[in-house]
């Protein structure tokens, strides 16, 4: 762990100052990923900026729809009534994420930056492009079981680790970004990158921006989140997905479906919702199919690509219940 400096923010307006006068520096609020990447040494902010004091911590309706506020905990954003009764997709997402200590301390904008768990990122004794770029991606040709089948590339084939996030692309969240020369909106859509190649930039946020909201648009949709993993509780998805369905009777009239688990940001493909539109569920293998069109996988994680169309079915299937 290297040696850093440490200053306080009491407004927006304090923090992005803050951020400006010390390039590179880090915003820290509950710090469940980067307390973990600052004691392995693979974050090495000089600076670190609590925005913890910040008045962002308020979930708010309006004809817009809800508003929730970046320093909102995942527990309290799970548990909270407008988020349970209007988008209980995002409640489920939520608590099939971490623990209930880490989903305390984890907040909304903390949850959108939170790395991949690739091994050897976290790893300093190996190279790793997304760490240090241009060092090579050992997952590659190595322990690859957990990495991306969808939307690689040769420099990094990392998945991105959230939850949150892949229930937030289903809904078609905007990102509320505040940076020194004003506010910036940006759909989830556009926020996580893939990592062509620049793995080493997970999302398109600017040196300096401070997350401030997650807007989410009113939505009447059934939706349900499945998460697959190696275990019961406390591990990261193999393969979710998110689905949000509008229906007349047994007939889609809208479709969502977002894969997490499987890419460097949650997965959607338009065409395959598309399919579904005036048909009834016997067109959700077909939508399935379409959703994987392309996958490659790697030595250890070809059982993604069934194992991803058999959960989308699942939770087609389940939403409709
Ligand atoms: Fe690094 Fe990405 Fe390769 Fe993992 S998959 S070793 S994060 S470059």
């Amino acid at each position: 762990m290297i040696d850093f400096s440490f200053s306080r923010a009491d407004s927006v307006e304090h923090a992005l100052a803050e951020a400006a006068a010390h390039p590179g520096a880090a915003f820290i609020a509950g710090g469940t990923n980067l307390v973990d990447l600052l004691k392995v040494d693979v974050a090495r902010p000089p600076h670190l900026i609590d925005i913890t004091r910040l008045k962002l911590d308020a979930i708010t309706e309006s004809a817009d729809g809800v508003r929730i506020g970046a320093l909102v905990s995942n527990a309290d954003l799970a548990w909270h009534p407008l988020i349970r009764e209007r988008y209980p997709l995002l409640a489920q997402a939520l608590l099939a994420g971490a623990s209930p200590q880490l989903r305390n301390m984890a907040t909304t904008g903390g949850n959108l930056l939170q790395r991949t768990r690739c091994y050897y990122f976290y790893d300093v004794a190996t190279p790793c492009n997304k760490r240090s770029p241009g060092s090579g991606c050992p997952a590659l040709h190595g322990q690859n079981r957990i990495h991306a089948i969808l939307g690689a590339s040769e420099h990094c084939i990392a998945v991105h680790p959230s939850d949150m996030c892949v229930a937030l692309r289903a809904l078609d969240a905007v990102v509320v970004v505040q940076t020194r020369a004003g506010e910036q909106r940006i759909p989830i859509a556009d926020f996580h990158r893939l990592p062509g190649d620049t793995p080493e930039r997970d999302n398109n946020l600017e040196p300096g921006a401070l997350i401030t909201a997650v807007e989410l648009p009113p939505e009447q949709l059934r939706g349900h989140y499945l998460k697959l993993r190696d275990r019961a509780s406390y591990a990261f998805a193999l393969v979710s997905v998110a689905v949000g369905l509008q229906l007349d009777g047994d007939v889609v009239r809208d479709a969502r479906i977002a894969l997490g688990g499987v890419a460097h940001k949650p997965w959607r493909k338009r065409e395959a919702e598309q399919l579904l539109i005036g048909k009834t569920r016997e067109a959700f293998p077909r939508a399935a199919e379409l959703l994987l069109e392309g996958a490659q996988p790697r030595a250890l994680n070809a059982f993604k690509i069934e194992l991803a169309k058999r959960a989308i079915v699942r939770a087609l299937e389940t939403a409709c219940a």
